[in-house]
């Protein structure tokens, strides 16, 4: 038991490693959602004692739950089982949803208990010989750690897309036919409790204003964010547009020889990745980058087109070059990639008039991306606010707005900003207290979108909100908008 006790503490974790002894300590998985399910069944495997608790005790915690008790889990759900830190506890690995106060992990903060989120379990029982892309970002990561699987996937190489995306980075990691390199998708919360992750490139895509109820601050969330270039050891790679990104790459303690590469939409500096005349070029992984840049692919390539979009895509060029990949997969994987649903997706065009759903743009910050991708724009908006404020977008919208239409819990917020930086634009109010079938709401969202519009207008669905006052997810409200266009399209 070498090393096993100083007074209660495990004095191996802070080096634990996948060869590490896990079967000496007691662990208490906190939260029984997808990422917490995989940490206890890794665990398990490695023979550790594992409790499981999460206040939550619906179908899937409890589906969750009777398997991982046929593995000798302790599961514990419902009403207070989170209260307390079961004595004896060596380590908590938490979810990524839980708020740092939450009381079980003050407890273990003040016990001196080591807390680790998911993708730091990974970390640490990794095959160290597999290299990690990481990226973050306010808006984008899921469509840009896509492109960036295609590309390596392009190039030959065994990659998953894993994290906040696809499958839980700890069953990942643990996957026996193994990888050649992993592209990992985190979240703000996921990187506040990641502590050893040092991966082989990082980006950060943009840094907006969310989740700050969760964090406390926005300076709390954008060190979250920050996070993840600690250690790096090929490329940091930041958003020559967002000044705050290029920041954090300025302050982070890298490994000796990391390089910062920037992505812009204009020409490249040397040492960027960019656009010229139309074409996606790099001039930060090629040897005469002081005097030529390389193509990669054409803007046309990129799909959908919008410039946060060639944004995404550069952003995930520079990852994949930073491992080798040859300019044509880069090309190749970004002809292969499909948008996810229910981000900028063309639902229809009927009498002249775009149809778009991009429900998943759920903060101003997106919302303002997918308005700047369209010239005359009817707007459905409103649902959660989140607390965000809306006077800056409208700001800078304004002149692409033909007509608004409002739905959900806060659409005032966003009225309130119209009326103040755009008066002359028409706003369709659709009353949030109703009892009426959500579906009938939104057609009437679409009806009323469609005789504000005039033909070559897009109507966009990008609300700027979340969509739980009224909808599972945001999925469900582009399902229900894009119901509604096809009923809307038949009857045309
Ligand atoms: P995330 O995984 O960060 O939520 P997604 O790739 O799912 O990001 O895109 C979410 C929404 O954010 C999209 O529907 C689009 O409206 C917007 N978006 C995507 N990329 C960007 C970007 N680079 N900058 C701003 N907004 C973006």
């Amino acid at each position: 038991m070498g090393g096993r006790i100083v007074s209660g503490k495990i004095t191996w974790l802070d080096d634990a490693d996948r060869h590490s002894p896990w079967a000496q300590l007691s662990v208490v998985v906190a939260g029984l959602g997808v990422s917490g399910y995989a940490a206890a069944d890794a665990l398990m495997q490695l023979g550790a004692r594992v409790t499981v608790v999460d206040e939550r005790d619906g179908d899937a915690e409890r589906e969750r739950g009777t398997i991982l008790e046929v593995l000798d889990v302790d599961v514990r759900l419902g009403p207070g089982s989170t209260a307390t830190l079961p004595p004896g506890t060596d380590l908590v690995v938490t979810s990524p949803g839980w708020r740092p106060n939450a009381p079980l992990l003050t407890a273990a903060a003040a016990a001196g208990t080591p807390i680790w989120g998911e993708v730091e379990l990974a970390w640490r029982l990794r095959d160290p010989a597999t290299p990690w892309l990481a990226l973050t970002g306010t808006n984008g990561k899921t469509t840009t750690v896509r492109m960036l699987a295609q590309m390596l996937n392009a190039a030959g190489l065994r990659a998953a897309a894993a994290g906040n995306v696809g499958e839980p980075i700890v069953a990942a990691v643990r996957d026996p036919a193994g990888h050649d390199v992993i592209a990992v998708e985190l979240s703000s919360y996921q990187l506040h409790w990641t502590h050893s992750m040092t991966a082989h490139s990082a980006a950060v895509l943009n840094l907006a204003p969310d989740h700050i109820d969760w964090h406390g601050s926005l300076e709390a969330y954008a060190a979250a964010k920050a996070r993840i270039y600690r250690g790096v050891s090929n490329a940091c790679v930041y958003n020559v547009a967002d000044p705050a990104t290029e920041h954090m790459v300025r302050e982070a303690d890298v490994a000796e020889g990391a390089r910062a590469i920037g992505f812009t939409l204009g020409v490249p500096d040397v040492g960027m990745v960019g656009v010229v005349d139309g074409v996606l070029v790099d001039r930060a992984f090629v040897a005469e980058r002081q005097t030529s840049a390389a193509e990669l692919a054409a803007v046309d390539d990129v799909q959908p087109t919008a410039p946060h979009n060639i944004a995404n895509a550069l952003a995930a060029a520079a990852l994949a070059r930073s491992v080798g990949v040859p300019q044509s997969a880069v090309r190749d994987g970004l002809r292969r990639h499909r948008p996810e649903p229910h981000r900028i997706t063309t639902v229809a065009t009927i009498d002249g008039v775009d149809y778009v759903d991009d429900s998943k743009a759920t903060n101003p910050h997106a919302a303002a991306a997918s308005l700047s991708a369209y010239t005359g724009v009817v707007w459905i908006a409103g649902g959660l606010a989140k607390g965000a404020t809306f006077d800056e977008l409208v700001r800078a919208v304004r002149g692409r707005l033909r007509g608004v239409v409002l739905i959900g819990a806060d659409q005032d917020v966003i009225a309130e900003s119209l009326g103040r930086h755009a008066p002359e634009v028409p706003v369709m109010a659709i009353p949030a207290a109703d009892n009426r079938p959500v579906d009938d709401i939104m057609t009437q969202v679409v009806d009323a979108a469609a005789g504000l519009a005039e033909p070559g207008d897009t109507v966009l669905l990008a609300p700027a909100c979340a969509s739980m006052d009224m909808f599972t997810d945001y999925s469900a409200r582009g399902d229900s908008f894009t119901a509604a266009v096809r009923r809307r399209r038949r009857d045309a």
